[in-house]
Parts: C-alpha cells; sequence; structure tokens
C-alpha cells in the first residue's frame, strides 16, 4: 500500500479525485482505515475557500468513523481493528480553554505545532481511505453503533452540546428551528427531556421527518404570516426554550421572538462569518432572555451522544439517505447539495460497502 484514493481540493474551486501518498503516524497519531464518511454542507465553505485556516491543497472529509490499523508512539490504548468515530475539534490541552475542558475554543485553533487540530480543516480528514489523527480525535465505537452510525460521532456532539447549553428542565416546551440532520438531532435530544416540542422550517419533507423523530408540531415558516404566534399554537403556549440550527438572521430572529420572557434561546446555526442580525435589543433585555451561542462540542460530549445511539434513544439512520463509493464522489456531492432524493446525509464508503 504505497498510494490511497483521496478527495483532494487542490485549490480553491477544484475537486480531484487522486491517489496520494499513504500518511504514517507521528506520535499520538493512528493511521485509519475510513469506512463511513458523510458530506456537510461545511465542505462546501471549505472548497469555496470561506472556511478560514484551511490550506490547499486539502483533503476534507469531518463526519466519519473507520478502524485503526496501525498506532504512532504513545497510542498504546488502541489495539489495530479498533472501530472509532471521529470528533473533530483537537485542542492544544495546554491553553486556558483547552484546561477548561473547552477544547472547540482552543486559543491555538489552527496552529498543530501547538497541538491544535480540527480534522478535515487544518489536517487531512475522511474522505480518503485512509487518514492519520490525533489519538485525542477518537472515541471507541460502542458495541452495536455500526460505522456508519460512528460517523455521526461529531453531529451528534455538536446537537446535544446545543441542547446542554439549553439547560432544558423536564416538561418544558422546546422549539428546535432549523430540520437539517444537526436540527432534527438536537430535536430528537431535546425531547428526551421536554414536554412538548416542536420543529420550525420551510421544507415538507423535513418537517414530516422532524415528527417521525420525536417532534409533537410543526411550523412551516414559509407558509405563516405570524411565525412566533403558529409556534405558541404549536406548543400550547410560548416556547421556554428555542434552539436554532437554521443559519440565517430570520431563524434567529423568529428564535428571539418566539421564545417566552425569562426563556433561554441557544444560536448554533450560524457558524460561519458575514451574516448579521437587527434587532430590538429591548426582545433580550425587557425579556430577560439567556441568549447563548453553541459552537461544535468540547471534548466526552460525543463520548454521551455514542451513548444515546448505542441504546437507542436517538436514532441517527433516518439521516442516512444516500451510500456511496468513494469513486463516485461526483455523484454523491451533486446528490447532496442539490438535495436530489430528499438527501440530507450522503455516505461515502472509502473502504466498501454500507456498514
Ligand atoms: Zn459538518
Ligand atoms: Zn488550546
Amino acid at each position: 500500500m504505497a498510494e490511497i484514493l483521496a478527495v483532494t481540493f487542490p485549490e480553491v474551486n477544484r475537486v480531484e479525485l487522486r491517489d496520494v501518498p499513504v500518511p504514517s503516524p507521528g506520535p499520538g497519531e493512528a493511521l485509519v482505515r475510513v469506512w463511513s464518511t458523510t458530506i456537510c454542507a461545511t465542505d462546501m465553505k471549505i472548497l469555496t475557500g470561506k472556511f478560514p485556516g484551511v490550506r490547499y491543497p486539502h483533503i476534507p472529509g469531518h463526519e466519519w468513523s473507520g478502524e485503526v490499523v496501525e498506532v504512532g508512539p504513545g497510542v498504546g490504548d488502541l489495539a489495530p481493528g479498533t472501530r472509532v468515530g471521529i470528533e473533530v475539534h483537537v485542542g492544544c490541552g495546554h491553553c486556558q480553554r483547552c484546561l477548561e475542558g473547552m477544547y472547540n475554543l482552543c486559543e491555538h485553533y489552527g496552529n498543530r505545532s501547538e497541538g491544535h487540530a480540527h480534522v478535515g480543516f487544518t489536517i487531512p480528514g475522511g474522505l480518503a481511505e485512509y487518514a492519520v489523527v490525533p489519538r485525542r480525535a477518537m472515541h471507541i465505537l460502542p458495541d452495536g453503533v455500526s460505522y456508519d452510525e460512528g460517523a455521526f460521532t461529531d453531529n451528534v456532539g455538536i446537537a446535544l452540546w446545543a441542547v446542554e447549553r439549553a439547560e432544558i428542565r423536564p416538561g418544558e416546551r422546546v422549539l428546535v428551528i432549523g430540520p437539517g440532520a444537526i436540527g432534527l438531532l438536537a430535536l430528537r435530544i431535546a425531547s428526551l427531556q421536554a414536554g412538548r416540542t416542536a420543529i420550525a422550517g420551510t421544507r415538507a419533507d423535513r418537517l414530516a421527518l422532524g415528527l417521525q423523530m420525536g417532534a409533537d408540531a410543526t411550523v412551516d415558516v414559509a407558509k405563516e404570516g405570524d411565525a412566533a404566534a403558529a409556534v405558541r399554537q404549536a406548543l400550547g403556549g410560548p416556547a421556554d426554550v428555542v434552539i436554532e440550527f437554521a443559519g440565517t438572521a430570520d431563524a434567529a430572529q423568529l428564535a428571539l421572538a418566539a421564545c417566552r420572557r425569562g426563556g433561554r434561546v441557544v444560536l448554533g446555526g450560524s457558524t460561519g462569518i458575514g451574516t448579521t442580525l437587527q434587532i430590538e435589543l429591548a426582545t433580550i433585555v425587557r425579556g430577560n432572555l439567556d441568549v447563548r451561542g453553541s459552537l461544535a462540542n468540547p471534548r466526552w460530549v460525543s463520548r454521551r451522544g455514542l451513548e444515546l445511539i448505542r441504546s437507542g434513544m436517538v436514532d441517527v439512520r433516518p439521516l442516512i439517505t444516500h451510500h456511496f463509493p468513494l469513486r463516485e464522489f461526483e455523484a454523491a456531492w451533486s446528490t447532496f447539495f442539490e438535495r436530489k432524493g430528499s438527501a440530507i446525509r450522503v455516505m461515502l464508503h472509502p473502504s466498501g460497502g454500507a456498514v
């Protein structure tokens, strides 16, 4: 094995499927045979040069799982054959934020020599037959969690962290805005505690899936003149908690408008730069709102997320709509971005068939 097949972005706005040298693990790293990788909207931001910190040529892929085949020095606890899911944020481990456990907020973002890595962003990712990742990026997949489910290691962590940020009390009314993969996962997790949940969005098929994943009601924002009023009706009162994963200013406006006074709003969708929000400040001040941002997931949240998958409390399988071998990456990419066949998560299998 001298060369492996990989998706590469040689420069901004160019994609190539080509053979690259097999990477070899350094201290604290392991070589992983990649079994399942999904495409995500962020991959388009990376391709188009809208994600700061990415250097080209780049191998993308940040939602994935695989099997350890070789370990570098200092990785004695992972035997070859161990099945792992990848958490993408690896903090430097020694800055103030990392010492607090908030690796997602590491002060040395992008600085590999300080020990920071962002898998699929600042170091090569899992849209390749093999990838080298730091040991700290890996979670051992529980028995019974498949590679396909394991590809959600990071996604489920992002959703769970937003729900944890919301501090939902049992019985509360919860609105989730944005029925994408992460929004739907957040909805599912929130529904485990909430009294009543609603999902708001603009696409009928996604809202229907929201009902399947635990929502009690839906709000089709495109059809409602007053979406906040529609939310109150759907929930039987104003939302105690709103979790937003749509990534638009309109969605953030609705989140603030639909929340009751003294409630909590978690904004998780708009992670890129350039989206601005104009709001009446009294909405927050006189509303006594807790408005919180939620970025990715700190260490061990994905661990708890995998446990939710293992126990069956969260089922990610309805989110996996398509499967492709790595060689058909182009078809997979267009299926995802053109939402062919109601695509939600499109799974690539660099090492073989669906697992
Ligand atoms: Zn992603
Ligand atoms: Zn750090």
